[in-house]
């Protein structure tokens, strides 16, 4: 991270997930390029996790996985630069392979509501999700969304998401 303005830096949570062109490598990738970021460091990483796909069923397993990023940036212009890092693999995917190579999410932005056009935080669809719940209750056991403990949101979910090894 560059020389620190003299606020404390924000802490925002990641989701990464790839089911093509060899997703662990997207998404270790992804995650050197995220600690990158300008104003930015990844302070914790959980491990790769493999998940069957939400919807049509005849895609490849996803590897998912969550950061917690301290940053000095906005939420949107974290946003950007999230966005630019999908399209650098998108690109590379657009050659070879369908559209879905890298998708980030911004789940958690300190305590922060963000209801924009181009950013809902926290992102609304993360407390259905095992494949997002689970890795961050691996690095953020502690937290609770809308009330309520993570643990909680995913025992009422089918568990399929399984650490890689
Ligand atoms: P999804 O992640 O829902 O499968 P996309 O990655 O294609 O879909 O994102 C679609 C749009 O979602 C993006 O253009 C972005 O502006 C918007 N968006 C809204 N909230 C968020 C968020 N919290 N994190 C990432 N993108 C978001
Ligand atoms: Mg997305």
């Amino acid at each position: 991270m560059s020389p620190a303005p003299s606020r404390p830096a924000s802490l925002a949570y990641i989701g990464l997930g790839s089911n093509l062109d060899q997703p662990r490598k997207q998404v270790a990738t992804a995650l050197s390029e995220l600690d990158a970021l300008p104003l930015s460091r990844v302070s914790v990483a959980s491990r790769l996790y493999a998940s069957r796909p939400v919807g049509p069923q005849d895609q490849p397993d996803f590897v998912n996985a969550v950061v917690a990023l301290e940053t000095y940036l906005s939420p949107l212009a974290l946003l950007d630069q999230l966005q630019a890092l999908e399209q650098r693999h998108r690109r590379r995917r657009e050659r070879h392979w369908g559209p879905r190579t890298l998708d980030l999410d911004v789940l958690l932005f300190n305590t922060t509501l963000v209801a924009h056009p181009r950013l809902q935080v926290p992102h609304p669809h993360m407390h259905t999700r095992a494949f997002v719940l689970r890795p961050l209750c691996e690095i953020a056991p502690h937290l609770r969304l809308r009330g309520q403990p993570l643990e909680q949101w995913l025992a009422g979910l089918g568990d399929d998401v399984t650490p890689l090894a």
